[in-house]
């Protein structure tokens, strides 16, 4: 895992993975989508976040094409970021990652809760598939891996380590539990896999061509973390998926979908879903479990918890 520099051609799910896989930048969406901020002052007002940090992450998602830089209407050099529709398209992410924050972690309850307007119903969606409008569970959709883009994945360009980035930690930003599972490309790819049914040790490895030292130290986090479990089955070690750790099911999902969008000139690179229900590929949507309709961004609302009120600080 020592690539960075080589001139691998870039895996859109790599790019995903680093962009997304980062606290600050999920905060940053939040903040945007929740209460519509636009302003440098107001994320710094908001996160807490160090100056040059936000300038980063700001600068990364006008470069992926999620925000747009606008001069303010009479700000003198000053600059609004607004959402783009790539930007807009983040939200189905967003609200899986926030359902399964207030279901699966402590830090949960500071997150958003999403509000169908159309009916009122709040509370986490559902999972289902666009093309069929079956409700998905992760035993209903098939991982299909393609080896060689998965290495592709691990070794392509150069990464950002967010595991050693520093700290910003003002209680309404924690997403440190779900970047256990997303943060890295390693943690994604191995939480993925696990997701489409790998178990053992040797089949995680010979999958990514990752070092064993690596994947021990993956592996053990994510149990730590109780995303998997360590039984011995058969004589051998198997690691499994524990119901915390399928609940991840949908974020993957919509990462994946959300990549197709972001690279609609890439060349199919990377792991694809099926939904062997339907015999399509999984087009992943959320529906709202109080009228069982499909959810559009613009039928949602997000709230802030507690409703309406500031965090404290
Ligand atoms: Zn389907
Ligand atoms: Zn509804």
């Amino acid at each position: 895992m020592t690539e960075s520099g080589t001139t691998a051609p870039q895996s859109p799910v790599a790019q995903t993975i680093d962009l997304l896989g980062d606290r600050l930048t999920l905060a940053i969406l939040r903040e945007a989508f929740v209460d519509h901020a636009r302003r440098f002052s107001q994320w710094i007002d908001r996160t807490g976040a160090p100056p040059a940090m936000l300038t980063a992450r700001l600068t990364a998602l006008v470069e992926a094409g999620l925000m747009e830089r606008r001069p303010q209407q009479n700000g003198g050099d000053r600059h609004d970021y607004l959402l783009t529709e790539l930007g807009m398209a983040t939200w189905e992410i967003l609200a899986s990652v926030w359902a399964w924050q207030r279901e699966w972690s402590p830090e949960g309850l500071v997150q958003p809760e999403l509000v169908h307007i159309d009916c009122g119903h709040r509370g986490p969606p559902a999972l289902m598939c666009g093309h069929c409008g079956r409700a998905v569970g992760t035993r209903d959709a098939q991982l299909e891996l393609d080896r060689a883009s998965l290495v592709l994945v691990a070794r392509s360009g150069r990464r950002r380590s967010t595991r050693n980035a520093p700290s910003v930690s003002r209680v309404d930003l924690q997403f440190t539990e779900v970047m256990e599972a997303i943060g890295d490309r390693w943690s994604a790819m191995v939480t993925g896999l696990a997701l489409s049914g790998v178990r053992r040790f040797g089949e995680f490895q010979s999958i990514l061509s990752i070092s064993p030292t690596t994947l021990t130290e993956r592996l053990g986090r994510l149990s730590e973390m109780q995303i998997l479990t360590r039984s011995e089955r058969g004589g051998g070690r198997e690691y499994v998926l524990t119901p915390r750790g399928r609940g991840l099911f949908p974020i993957f999902a919509f990462l994946l979908s959300w990549t197709e969008l972001a690279h609609p000139d890439a060349l199919p690179l990377g792991p694809r879903l099926r939904h062997p229900d339907c015999g399509s590929w999984l087009l992943p949507a959320l529906r709202c479990r109080g009228c069982e309709v499909a959810m559009e961004r613009t039928s949602v609302r997000f709230e802030p918890f507690p409703f309406g009120t500031r965090l404290p600080r």
